[in-house]
């Protein structure tokens, strides 16, 4: 059995603010280490499973990927950490896994949970596929789903477990803080979230025959809209998206990598843009 787990920090107990996910600073500190032992954890869960290969992969931007501390891990494990990806969160993922785990997520931006936003924070108002405004975790799942592997847990806060519910029911969820608003939340002590993580990820692989990947209807109509209208002309000179009203850019995937893959690029090109806010600058994006 192979098992792919990506991690994210803003859904990680006791993360609330984004200068826990980013350095410099003794709080960023003590952020990757929790993060390390939530991904750690899950890393064991699946190894007690009997997991023969655990991918770890460090799905949080700030710090270019390079947040969870390798050696913390367990010795069979293994880490993809490091910028220049394609895949994102999900680098190197593939149609040989057998399932996902998806540790310390958050909400998408536009709901109510702890450091929520998509993707890009500064950049990102809302992602729609199909219609349906997405956040990364079921981008990630849709992408999952291409490969036909199921996501079968994700952990984080109350209100990523209830966008989880509204997409796929059928997914365990963990809910290890409760928001009490986008910045300060109930946290779980860590190691009885850890021991949560563990157990759960082995229960969940036990019964990973009966777990169903999230397909995406094909063609699928992607949607972005920016924060900021320049972000859209920007990312609109990028071949194959279209400017669409407002601050909005649209296009059409054939499959779900494609709608990923050039999701990811239109974020980041056009998050790029050059601005002039006509107040204050905006807020500095938390990362992925
Ligand atoms: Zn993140």
């Amino acid at each position: 059995m192979k098992v792919y787990i990506s991690v994210d920090m803003e859904g990680i107990t006791g993360i609330v603010d984004a200068s826990q996910g980013s350095a410099p600073g003794i709080d960023y500190g003590l952020g990757r280490r929790l993060m390390t032992a939530e991904a750690a954890a899950a890393a064991q869960g699946a190894l007690d499973a009997g997991a023969g290969e655990v991918i770890v992969c460090d799905g949080h931007g700030s710090n270019g990927f390079r947040n969870i501390l390798i050696e913390d891990l367990p010795e069979d494990a293994k880490l993809i950490s490091g910028d220049s990806r394609s895949m994102g969160q999900m680098e190197g993922l593939d149609g040989e896994y057998d399932a996902i785990v998806l540790v310390g997520y958050h909400a998408r931006h536009g709901k109510e949970g702890v450091l929520n936003h998509t993707i890009n924070g500064g950049a990102i108002y809302e992602i729609r596929i199909n219609g349906k405004a997405v956040g990364e975790f079921a981008i990630n799942a849709y992408l999952a789903g291409h490969f036909d592997v199921p996501v079968v847990l994700v952990t984080g806060d109350n209100s990523l477990a209830e966008e989880v519910r509204e997409v796929t029911p059928w997914i365990r969820t963990l809910e290890l803080k409760r928001a009490v608003g986008r910045h300060a939340a109930w946290s779980l002590h860590p190691s009885r979230a850890r021991a949560l993580i563990r157990a759960a990820v082995t229960e969940e692989l036990e019964k990973r025959a009966a777990a169903a990947p999230l397909k995406l209807e094909l063609p699928a109509e992607v949607e972005i809209d920016f924060k900021y209208s320049s972000m859209a002309d920007k990312a609109s000179t990028l071949h194959g998206i279209r400017r669409a009203e407002g601050t909005g850019v649209r296009f059409d995937a054939p499959d779900a990598r494609v709608a990923y893959t050039r999701i990811l690029a239109a974020v980041d090109y056009g998050a790029s843009a050059a601005n002039s806010p006509m107040k204050s600058a905006p807020p500095k994006p938390p990362g992925v």
